[in-house]
């Protein structure tokens, strides 16, 4: 794909009908752009990108409604929450745009506590093909909402406000432990049957990473919202109490604290979501396999569980909600470990993939993002979007 023909920095809704006008009457392909972190590169094309930075603003009524612009990305999401004593359940790059996060999902640090970033949207503006711009909720809309809540961005229309239902801001307790490289096999093993099933207060994500010339990292990261004591016990089976750092803040300065200030490297990404735990031989053959000369490869282990399978899969679009966890391989774009290390782990996964995490390399993407709710969002497609003019490779 080349570089854009135009990039439409709109300011307004009025911006954004006028730039869906110009590509109708142009025949240029058009794709919003969020934050712009779309790992298929979805947000991008060689006709029309309509970016939407420009609509940040953000404001929440007495009754903790939260009016998000598309265009805010979760830095500025979680500051604004924060400075009213609110936030939401969401993920945890700060430049993720909030309208791409929450058009697939939302996996976070308090997911498992309160589900996912789509559960708490409770509605939306948007610009469809033809320029008309409708409010969808529960009752006004309904298809449109239900297919917004989690089956990817870019498939309906142009998402101009996201409302949500706020919460209380807790305070948090921020944790990280570094574990021998040794006790790998272990850990992995442990953490699987442990950390889906563990208190929904608490959310530990397991890091299993590889650099050349350097032994194997194994981090446990992740967020409790217990106090520090509770918080320890209940990791005592994995961590020794001196190598656990425990911090109590409010869990805005929480995500901060967990930004990473190298910014973002050039990866890839293939994952799968675990109904079950892997076998042990499945396990010693990914870490087998992740050691090379090929720069950092990691393995993310993201627990599932919790209020994040307490809502029906067709409540929502978001299909995946009688899962355990979620397994990243994560390497450098050319590196063919993230191919090889993926299909090791393939027989033992659910064969569902979260939309947020797009792979072009998937035989069958229908099933693997949308499983039993496709064929309801074909029909939503087909009412909002008929004549396809929101298209890129894999849309509903
Ligand atoms: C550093 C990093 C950290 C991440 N952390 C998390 C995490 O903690 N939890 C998690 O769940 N995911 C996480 N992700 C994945 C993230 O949710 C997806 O990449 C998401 O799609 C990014 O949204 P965006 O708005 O930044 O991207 P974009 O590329 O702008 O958009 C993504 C898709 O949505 C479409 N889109 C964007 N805006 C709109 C709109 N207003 N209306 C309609 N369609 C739109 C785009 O066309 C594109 O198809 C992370 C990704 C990165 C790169």
């Amino acid at each position: 794909m080349g570089e854009p023909k135009y990039v439409v920095q709109c300011r307004s809704v009025k911006d954004v009908v006028e730039g869906l006008a110009f590509a109708r009457a142009t025949g240029e392909h058009l794709v919003p752009r969020g934050g712009g972190h779309c790992f298929a590169g979805r947000s991008s094309t060689d006709g029309i990108v309509l970016d939407l930075s420009g609509l940040d603003g953000i404001s929440v009524a007495a009754d903790g409604t939260a009016t998000i612009g598309a265009g805010a990305r979760l830095a500025g999401v979680y500051s604004a929450l924060h400075t009213v004593g609110r936030t939401i359940p969401a993920g945890c790059g700060p430049t993720v745009g909030i309208a791409g996060l929450t058009l697939g999902g939302g996996i976070g640090l308090l997911g498992r506590k309160y589900g996912l970033t789509c559960d708490h949207l409770i509605g939306a503006q948007v610009v469809l093909a033809d320029g008309s711009v409708v409010e969808c909720d529960q009752n006004r809309e309904p298809e449109l909402f239900w297919g917004l809540r989690g089956a990817g961005g870019g498939q309906f229309g142009v998402v101009t406000v996201l409302r949500f239902a706020t919460l209380p801001e807790p305070m948090a307790t921020y944790l990280v432990a570094r574990l021998p490289g040794t006790a790998a096999e272990e850990v992995v093993s442990a953490w699987q049957t442990w950390a889906p099933d563990a208190p929904d207060d608490l959310t530990v994500k397991l890091v299993v990473a590889s650099e050349p010339g350097l032994p194997l990292e194994v981090t446990l990261i992740g967020a409790s919202l217990l106090a520090e004591g509770p918080t320890r016990e209940l990791l005592q089976e994995f961590v020794e109490p001196s190598a656990l750092d425990l911090r109590r803040m409010p869990y805005s300065l929480l995500k901060e604290a967990f930004d990473d200030p190298r910014g973002l490297p050039a990866i890839r990404l293939r994952s799968e979501y675990f109904s079950q735990s892997m076998t042990p031989g499945t396990v010693t053959a990914l870490l087998g396999a992740l050691d090379g000369a090929d720069g950092r490869r990691e393995l993310n282990l993201h627990a599932m569980g919790g209020a994040y399978n307490q809502v029906a899969e067709d409540a929502t679009a978001f299909a995946h909600r009688n899962e355990r966890f979620l397994l990243e391989h994560v390497g450098a774009v050319c590196d063919p470990w993230v191919d090889d290390s993926w299909r090791i782990a393939h027989p033992e996964g659910s064969g569902r993939v979260y939309p947020n995490f797009p792979d072009p390399a998937l035989d069958d993407w229908a099933a693997a993002y949308h499983a039993g709710n496709y064929q309801r969002l074909k029909a939503v497609k087909q009412t909002y979007d008929p004549d396809r003019f929101f298209d890129f490779n894999q849309a509903v």
